[in-house]
């Protein structure tokens, strides 16, 4: 039997009720056993300052691995290299390599000449700073703005071939679209360990709206059996359609799930066959 292998990611909290809830749920995920906690970075300018002092708070209260995302869009060369180096002296040796996204404004169109033009770019360069294991996204439904799903992953085989170490999926509710999108991988000679991203539902309009943003498909059957629940109804239907989702995963041989918490807490069946290892059981199989 394979063993199930979770990460967990968080948002830096932003009050003082967020972060009990942060520090609470943070807890009792750690009893999982993940293989890494993520921490996100805010884009453009937002927050970045909260993602550095979070980054060094987890750091320094954990002995799980730490992932500190972080983005380039809107930054220098030097910012991003300065951040690095910032992460690394909170002991912090992963990082989730990203481009984050694009806002058209003056000072931005300034500072792109000193931009990166690519995550496979900004992963040599940071080389430099230090010998990372990066993490990189990728989008099992096209990322929104690809100019083609080839191109999409083209720039995922650019970052495999940086020397990405994983890329972990954008959310998604079809077990059978991530399927499709692992053998389009293969088939493309995508030579990098692919982690299914999970979106537990807490509040389904929600989820509606992530969902809008980024491009991941609803079912329809999702919003059958979510429509006009009420909270507790909401949950319960939540860790079935979760289950569920993890189960199909498994079936098609994936064993290794990043959980977006929004800074919740979890339990659902699958956790309890987590196992703390860094490799990853979800590799590339050609259909
Ligand atoms: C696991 C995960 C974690 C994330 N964490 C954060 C976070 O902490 N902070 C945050 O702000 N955002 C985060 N994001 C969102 C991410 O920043 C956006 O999806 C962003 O639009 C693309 O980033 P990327 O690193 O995937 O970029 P890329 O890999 O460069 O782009 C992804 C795809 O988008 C297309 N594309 C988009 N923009 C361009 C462009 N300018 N030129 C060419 N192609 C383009 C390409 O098809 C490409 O394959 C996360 C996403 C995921 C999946």
């Amino acid at each position: 039997m394979t063993n199930n292998q979770f990460s967990f990611e968080f948002f830096p909290p932003r009050t003082a009720v967020g972060e009990r809830r942060f520090w609470r749920s943070l807890g009792q995920l750690e009893t999982f056993n993940p293989a890494f906690l993520s921490i996100t970075f805010g884009a453009l300018g937002s927050g970045q300052q909260q993602s550095l002092t979070t980054v060094a708070q987890v750091s320094a209260e954990t002995a799980t691995p730490i992932a500190a995302h972080l983005t380039f869009e809107g930054s220098t060369r030097d910012e991003v290299r300065a951040i690095a180096r910032n992460f690394l002296d909170s002991g912090v040796t992963r990082l989730v390599a990203l481009r984050g996204d694009a806002r058209e404004d003056a000072e931005l169109a300034a500072k792109r000449g000193y931009c990166y033009q690519s995550v496979a770019e900004m992963i040599d360069d940071l080389r430099s700073v230090h010998d990372f294991d990066f993490s990189v996204a990728c989008y099992p439904e096209v990322h929104p703005h690809a100019r083609s799903a080839q191109h999409d992953l083209q720039v995922l085989k650019d970052k495999a071939e940086a020397g990405a170490t994983r890329a972990i999926s954008q959310f998604f509710f079809d077990a059978d679209d991530f399927a499709r999108f692992r053998d389009s991988a293969a088939a493309a000679a995508i030579d990098l360990p692919l982690v299914a991203g999970l979106l537990p539902i807490r509040d389904f309009e929600r989820a509606c709206d992530f969902a809008g943003k980024c491009g991941a498909r609803i079912p329809q059957r999702l919003h059958s059996r979510f429509a006009g629940l009420d909270a507790s109804d909401t949950e319960r239907v939540a860790r079935d359609e979760i289950e569920r989702q993890t189960d199909r995963l498994i079936e098609h041989g994936c064993h290794d799930f990043h959980v977006y918490t929004l800074n919740k807490t979890l339990n659902f069946r699958q956790l309890k066959s987590s196992v703390p290892a860094s490799g990853s059981a979800c590799t590339v199989v050609a259909a």
